[in-house]
């Protein structure tokens, strides 16, 4: 069965083809810099005959409806021989930012569930409005696949309350639905399943701290098998110092920014949700860069790599304590998966609690699930690639299974 997976992002859309159940990846691709004066397109595919493509270019996109097409272009390209027509795509997998309390697993997509997504746009405001549009368009290009959803928010439903609420008055919540959601649980739940099958332990038996470290950064505390706390809260804000974001703050600087220095709401949105973090600290978000920096010796590099790693270590210590033990940490995406020494310092001194990184297993490079740690740690620290368009595959293909056994 070919899966087709659409995440549109805040201005970019990746895409993969699947053959499931053989999670063949047949195409993988993005378009960039969508609204933007000069956008791009990559992809990279196997044809049926097993040559491999890849194609860069430079094309801007205004919106993501010419984004998609251009997409479609790619998928019927004749000589690439993927597809012959639009009924050769079965399920189209989309990843939806938020799914509110009313979403703790994938679903197929109807009406309905159109109009509950829209109406959860207030709480994702970025993010919500370019998956709806996503759906939209590619129900018009594939009209008889069957389109599902697959929330990034529902694998955190499992939190408990006295994780998931905030100590403000009841009808935040209640009227508002003001609480903790969470973000990135497609990848958290991916890599922690992928971590029970490589340890051979069932995932209802685990505990297991997940690190994601993308543009975006998020920690979770995963007891037997499920989204226990974590890190990211109401919005995707909350918790680690990311690329952009600031990460945990306390909400007084956003009164005494409002009040004393007489910024507006959206000129606070955007300070803490476009120009802090990373970005914010040492004028870029690409990690690459300023450890490069620090390692020339400037100063702003080496105190924002600080900030960065001491909060993550903060949050091993505190999900240390939340689960009470821990089988395994786990790092993942762009920096997780490839920055040793940023897993290095966020484990560094973290001894007592039987968390030892051997440097040589740290250092080495593959692409591959990968155990670091040293014989005598007590957890198991483990580097495990991230996919969460194989994730969605996956999840799409189970429901469609599920249904057609209904
Ligand atoms: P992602 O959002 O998962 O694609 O991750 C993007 C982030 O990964 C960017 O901040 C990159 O600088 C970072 N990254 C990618 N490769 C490396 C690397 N080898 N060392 C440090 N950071 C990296």
């Amino acid at each position: 069965m070919k899966i087709l997976v659409i995440n549109t992002g805040s201005s970019s859309i990746k895409f993969k083809l699947f053959e499931l159940p053989q999670e063949q990846e047949l195409l993988g691709g993005t378009v960039e810099k969508i609204g933007e004066k000069k956008g791009s397109m990559r992809y990279m595919l196997t044809t049926p005959t097993g040559e491999k493509i890849e194609e860069q270019m430079e094309e801007a996109f205004t919106d993501y409806r010419s984004g998609l097409h251009k997409i479609a272009e790619v998928l019927f390209k004749r000589e690439y021989g993927l597809l012959n027509n639009p009924e050769d795509i079965q399920v189209v997998g989309h990843r939806v930012v938020h799914g509110g309390e009313r979403f703790s697993q994938p679903v197929r997509i109807n009406d309905q569930v159109l109009q509950q997504i829209e109406a959860l746009v207030p709480l994702a405001p970025l993010h919500n409005p370019p998956n709806l549009e996503g759906i939209k368009v590619s129900y018009e290009i594939f009209p008889a696949a069957q389109q599902m959803a697959v929330f990034d928010t529902a694998f955190h439903q499992t939190l408990p309350s006295f994780a998931y609420r905030y100590a403000i008055p009841h009808h935040f919540y209640e009227k508002h639905q003001v609480r903790v959601y969470g973000m990135h649980g497609t990848s958290h739940q991916y890599v922690a399943q992928q971590a029970a099958h490589y340890l051979e332990r069932p995932l209802q038996n685990l505990h297991l701290i997940t690190v994601h470290l993308g543009n975006g950064c998020s920690m979770t505390a995963i007891k037997e098998g499920k989204s226990f706390d974590t890190s990211m809260g109401f919005s995707p804000l909350a918790g680690l110092v990311m690329g952009t974001r600031s990460g945990d703050i306390d909400p007084a600087v956003i009164f005494y920014m409002g009040r004393r220095l007489q910024m507006s709401m959206d000129e606070i949105d955007q300070t803490l949700n476009k120009q802090s973090g990373l970005k914010g600290l040492a004028h870029s978000n690409d990690l690459r860069d300023i450890i490069q920096r620090e390692a020339e010796g400037e100063q702003e590099a080496k105190q924002a790599l600080e900030l960065y790693t001491y909060r993550i270590k903060k949050y091993l210590g505190a999900y240390y304590a939340a689960l009470g033990k821990v089988d395994a940490i786990i790092f993942t995406a762009g920096v997780g998966e490839n920055s040793p020494l940023i897993r290095a310092r966020s484990c560094a001194g973290l001894e007592r609690l039987g968390i030892l990184i051997d440097p040589a297993k740290n250092a080495a490079k593959t692409t591959t699930i990968r155990e670091i740690q040293q014989p005598n740690s007590a957890v198991k620290i483990l580097v495990i690639p991230t996919n969460e368009e194989l994730a969605i595959a996956r999840e799409a293909y189970e429901l469609v299974q599920t249904k057609q056994s209904d």
